[in-house]
């Protein structure tokens, strides 16, 4: 009968990034997946064509590889034959009535394909991406580090801080009432949800 220090259900990509540092850390890890593929989310699959390979649920990695822990992996990873790549359309939406939009990494290209398949849709994607840019530090120290560290506690107080009482209205209105996203600084209909 094996022994383990440690066993860890499911084999999600957060297990398997906790699994793969206990492990570099000498520990025995066993990893319990009830489906025949690991992975959780993360999988790419011949969905539609033999030979086109499609991620099937997430696509994106920013946080995983902008992670305090993606440098201990990056050389295994890349060893086992995994790459991070940019591509100049990261994305594609098909709608049931047969539209369709391809997605590229520029902004404004964007916009101007969200406002074709649905008037004002564009200028709302526009508000919502300054938003985004507008908390960018504050958003990505919450998602990124580490949230019970001291050093989190404190790039979120020096935030607050450097911003002062009124930048913090913006985000508080999303988090308890996500249908007035955006509300607090774009006027435009689309983004009242009217
Ligand atoms: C459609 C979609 C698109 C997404 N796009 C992105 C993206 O582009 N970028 C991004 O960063 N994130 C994206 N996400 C979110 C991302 O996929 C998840 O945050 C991430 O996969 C969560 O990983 P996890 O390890 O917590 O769990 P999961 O990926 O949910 O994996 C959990 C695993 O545990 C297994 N499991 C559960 N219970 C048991 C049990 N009792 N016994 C055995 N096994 C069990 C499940 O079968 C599964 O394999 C997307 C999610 C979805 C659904």
């Amino acid at each position: 009968m094996p022994s383990f220090d440690t066993v860890i259900v499911g084999s999600g990509i957060n297990s398997l990034v906790c699994a793969a540092l206990l492990a570099k850390r000498g520990q025995r890890v066993c990893v319990l997946e009830r489906s025949d593929v690991l992975g959780g989310c993360v999988r790419t699959e011949e969905l539609i064509e033999a030979g086109f390979k499609h991620d099937t649920l997430a696509t994106l990695y920013p946080l995983f590889i902008t992670a305090p822990h993606f440098p201990a992996l990056q050389m295994p990873l890349r060893a086992a034959g995994a790459e991070f790549v940019n591509v100049e359309n990261p994305t594609g939406v098909l709608l049931p009535d047969g539209r369709s939009a391809v997605l590229t990494r520029d902004r404004e290209c964007n916009a101007t394909e969200f406002e074709r398949l649905a008037s004002q849709d564009g200028h709302a994607f526009r508000c919502a991406m300054e938003e985004i840019a507008r908390h960018r530090e504050l958003t990505f120290t919450l998602l990124g580090d580490d949230l019970w560290k001291w050093s989190t506690l404190r790039k979120v107080l020096r935030y607050a801080w450097r911003a002062g009482n009124s930048r913090w209205a913006p985000i508080a209105v999303p988090a308890s009432n996500p249908a007035g996203r955006g509300s607090a600084e774009c006027s435009h209909p689309t983004c009242l949800g009217h």
